[in-house]
């Protein structure tokens, strides 16, 4: 028999035996609140995480502070449980749908923890939308066939599939999502590399305007660069 020092303050909680402990059911799954992917969503990542992210700017090794990054993003995104991967490298920023990974040049930014932290914000927007083309689109969608197709035919592939499917199965279709996925699948298939076969990368050149302003990467920029700049902002000495 476990005595008990604190029956006069609290009653029902501290004075029971392990048999009588109350489970509460349900309540748990009512807290979990889907990830909104809007600019307001992108934004609140970080006024949702402030402290987190206030500790994370202390880690000095970037690749450890980007895989912390990469995890406080997947749990703000609601994508905690998806097998989406992170890559460190030491060249360009990337999303494939085909590996489920997130390529991340550790020097991006010359390594700015609040670019570096948008970055992947950015790169998972890219997620997003496949995976919006994923949910929405018709079987007779050329976009579509070539997604399930291509996805299929990998182990990686069919994990990220069934993983959207599951996911997001309850998750309505509705006119508004159908449009913008088509939107995103019609982007995606005239996609503009940002720079010509073989050369370098020129941010100054036509490619380059038409590259970062093609729907799919002008989201992508402007919710990573929310995400940057709203990071940058907890740091601004009053
Ligand atoms: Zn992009």
């Amino acid at each position: 028999m476990v005595s008990d020092q604190n029956d006069s303050c609290c009653t029902g909680c501290q004075n029971t035996s392990d048999a009588e402990i109350y489970i509460p059911k349900g309540t748990l799954a009512s807290d979990i609140v889907l990830f909104v992917e809007t600019d307001d969503g992108f934004r609140n990542i970080v006024r949702n995480r402030a402290n987190d992210i206030a500790e994370l700017n202390k880690i000095k090794d970037t690749d450890k502070f980007l895989e912390k990054g990469f995890q406080i993003l997947k749990e703000e995104m609601g994508i905690a449980d998806s097998p989406i991967k992170l890559k460190i490298t030491n060249d360009g920023n990337e999303y494939d749908l085909i590996t489920n990974t997130v390529s991340i040049n550790r020097n991006w930014a010359g390594g700015d923890k609040a670019e570096l932290f948008g970055a992947m914000a950015h790169e998972l927007n890219h997620f997003f939308q496949w995976k919006e083309v994923i949910r929405n689109l018709d079987e007779d969608s050329p976009m579509y066939s070539a997604v399930i197709e291509q996805l299929s035919s990998t182990e990686v592939g069919r994990d990220t599939l069934l993983y959207v499917l599951n996911k997001y199965e309850d998750t309505p279709v509705t006119q508004l999502s159908k449009e913008q996925a088509n939107a995103y699948a019609e982007s995606w298939s005239c996609y503009i590399e940002p720079n010509e076969p073989d050369k370098p990368v020129d941010r100054l050149s036509e490619q380059y305007r038409k590259y970062k302003t093609q729907p799919v990467e002008a989201e992508a920029f402007r919710r990573g660069g929310i995400v940057a700049e709203e990071y940058k902002k907890l740091f601004i000495e009053i």
